[in-house]
């Protein structure tokens, strides 16, 4: 052992009486395979080896004194009281590890999960220890005191759980808190993807907080504090929240379509977050079955599967292209060739559209240009007032806008190219183009 090692390790010790942990720690990186305590222990028993060679040259043995009291075996202090010393650093922690493991089992009962990471929250005192010791030692070969206590707790209960400590996406994080002494949870969320059809109109995506008591509940709202009693995220939710017993769920949708719209074809993508749940391992096609017998009629669900949680952003970020269905009414009488030649102005033309002025109020004025992919007149009423047409567009084309024109923020538009003034009464989504997940 180099003069230099032995140099440090005397000024740790003059500090105080120091446990083989706090002390092999400040070597943490000198010596691989080995855990701190055993590497303190070897400085420890160096230090004694190097005091006992020098006894016989000087009368000064309070080294000596030193560490005795601080080495495992000898834990009684040499001092007059007798008492039993702690060491200063840790203040006894590193003692209590079986304990903290235990610990984190009791806290982790219950839970169903596969992967977990130990944190360590350090008191205050620990924290000012630490610092007094990294003054005296240096912290070139150290490691931080919540590392030691992470990887030791963290090494026990995968012992006792046969579970694997995961540094990346754990399941779950047992926050070890030293001041209070106890355990705290952090449990990620269960991100289950699926892609939904609404078959009734009047649904909207997610709840809709009442317009004139923003959620606290007046007679308008009826007391519910929501301007529709239901949504497709509270048609899913009950039964997401009973199959994961979690507490709560959050909707994730890829887009959203009109509160009047239906939702058809093979059904808009979104992701389910099941927050805090207690079980993970569950059975998609019964959890479908449960969803669909219990919104019957109003929403379906289908292909779930569990994704991870970057698979959010994926869904919210991707602008799939559509397909609509719309019925249209037009103010005056419309030939079926007429129409047909007007259609065909926009299936040819980029459409550039400002901002509508129905959502101006909430999102930024912008001009954009979209592509219409393909579009095509399903009927036309025999008085020529009404028809349905399809239209297959680019992601974040507004479609009653392309319709009506919005005031010339649209062109071309259905009114413009038509002459006539038009609107959409009546809008399906029909199909959400792309895989996404
Ligand atoms: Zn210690
Ligand atoms: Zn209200």
């Amino acid at each position: 052992m180099t003069d230099q090692i032995l140099e440090t390790a005397t000024s740790i010790l003059n500090e105080g009486p120091i446990c083989d942990h706090c002390m092999g720690r400040m070597f943490a990186k000198l010596s691989t395979g080995l855990s701190n305590d055993q590497r303190g222990a070897a400085v420890k028993l160096a230090l004694a080896m190097e005091a006992d060679l020098t006894r016989s040259e000087t009368s000064d043995n309070s080294m000596l004194q030193l560490l005795s009291h601080s080495s495992l075996h000898a834990r009684k202090s040499l001092k007059l009281d007798n008492t039993l010393d702690k060491c200063w650093v840790c203040n006894g922690l590193f003692e209590q590890l079986d304990i903290w493991a235990e610990r984190v089992v009791d806290a982790l009962n219950g839970y169903e999960f596969d992967t977990f990471l130990i944190g360590t929250r350090p008191s205050g005192l620990l924290i000012e220890n630490e610092e007094i010791l990294w003054a005296a030692s240096g912290t070139g070969w150290s490691e931080p005191l919540k590392t030691e206590m992470n990887r030791e707790v963290g090494r026990r209960v995968e012992e006792k759980l046969g579970k694997k400590a995961d540094l990346k996406v754990p399941h779950i994080t047992a926050l070890l808190d030293i001041n209070k002494g106890d355990v705290e949870l952090e449990v990620r969320s269960l991100y289950i993807y699926g892609r939904y059809r609404k078959m009734v109109r009047g649904i909207p995506q997610t709840r809709w907080p009442c317009r004139e008591c923003r959620g606290r509940g007046c007679e308008h709202c009826n007391f519910t504090g929501a301007m529709y009693p239901e949504s497709v995220d509270e048609l899913i939710k009950p039964e997401v929240m009973k199959a994961t017993q979690s507490i709560d769920t959050v909707f994730h949708g890829a887009g959203r379509e009109d509160i009047d719209a239906l939702m058809l074809g093979t059904g808009r993508p979104f992701i389910v977050e099941a927050e805090e749940p207690l079980r993970r391992r569950i059975d998609l096609t019964r959890l479908q079955h449960r969803i669909n017998r219990h919104a019957a009629g109003k929403v379906e669900v289908e292909g779930l599967k569990f994704v991870s949680h970057r698979a959010v952003e994926v869904i919210k970020q991707t602008k799939a292209d559509k397909v609509y269905r719309l019925r249209v009414t037009f103010k005056g009488q419309v030939s079926e060739e007429k129409l047909i030649s007007a259609i065909d102005v926009l299936a040819r033309n980029p459409i550039n559209q400002r901002t509508p002025t129905r959502v101006s109020h909430r999102r930024a004025d912008l001009e954009r240009v979209r592509t219409i992919h393909n579009i095509e007149l399903e009927q036309l009423s025999p008085n020529g007032q009404t028809a349905t047409i399809v239209v297959g567009c680019q992601g974040g084309l507004y479609v009653k806008e392309l319709v009506s024109g919005d005031d010339g923020r649209t062109v071309p538009s259905l009114t413009q190219s038509l002459g006539i003034e038009s609107k959409v009464t009546e809008l399906d989504v029909i199909k959400v183009e792309g895989t996404f997940i």
